[in-house]
């Protein structure tokens, strides 16, 4: 089981200007924080902690791969992830400021703990990097799965034909109802 420990940056305990961070992940990761978009992967992170005057600044590189179902076939496949990322950090006072003052796009730490949990930074990190579309390289989706969509959509695809066109029964019904009110 990987331990999530590892992830805890104590901010208040940062001696250096530069601390230098680095991480291996593999599936006990991901199983440890159960996130709901990627189960497996194993992938490199390299980074830093910069100690600024009133702020930190993370910084991280994630290479690597992980496993995500094909769009097309829905069978797991490779997909290769490459991103960098650079993240403030602030700590407050706990409750001081009010949420409103806020911004998106800075990590506020309560400077009493004083802890960066950077575990589901980098997660979302790596479920930001998977591409929208991704699927198998051609001719590596899985067979059986494909001709049972192909079947679907052909099968789907007919049934419209059909309920377009009248009903042959009605059709005469149709003509007979005609005729009688001529
Ligand atoms: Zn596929």
């Amino acid at each position: 089981m990987c331990s999530l420990e590892q992830f805890k940056v104590d901010l208040k305990a940062l001696t250096e200007d530069i601390t230098p961070l680095e991480y291996n992940l593999d599936d006990s990761y991901f199983t440890a924080l159960d996130g709901a978009e990627i189960q497996s992967g194993s992938l490199h992170v390299s980074g830093s902690i910069r100690k600024a005057v009133g702020f930190f600044e993370l910084q991280v590189n994630i290479s690597g791969t992980v496993q995500v179902p094909c769009d097309r076939c829905l069978d797991m496949m490779a997909q290769p992830i490459e991103t960098e990322l650079s993240q403030v950090v602030k700590l407050i006072p706990y409750g001081v400021e009010e949420d409103s003052n806020r911004q998106d796009d800075i990590i506020y730490v309560d400077e009493n703990e004083g802890i960066l949990d950077i575990a589901w930074f980098i997660y979302e990190s790596i479920a930001l990097a998977v591409p929208i579309q991704h699927v198998h390289q051609p001719g590596d989706c899985n067979d059986a799965m494909m001709r049972m969509l192909e079947e679907h959509s052909a099968a789907r695809s007919s049934d419209a034909d059909a309920s377009e066109a009248i009903d042959p029964r009605w059709e005469k019904l149709l003509k007979l109802k005609v005729k009688s009110e001529e």
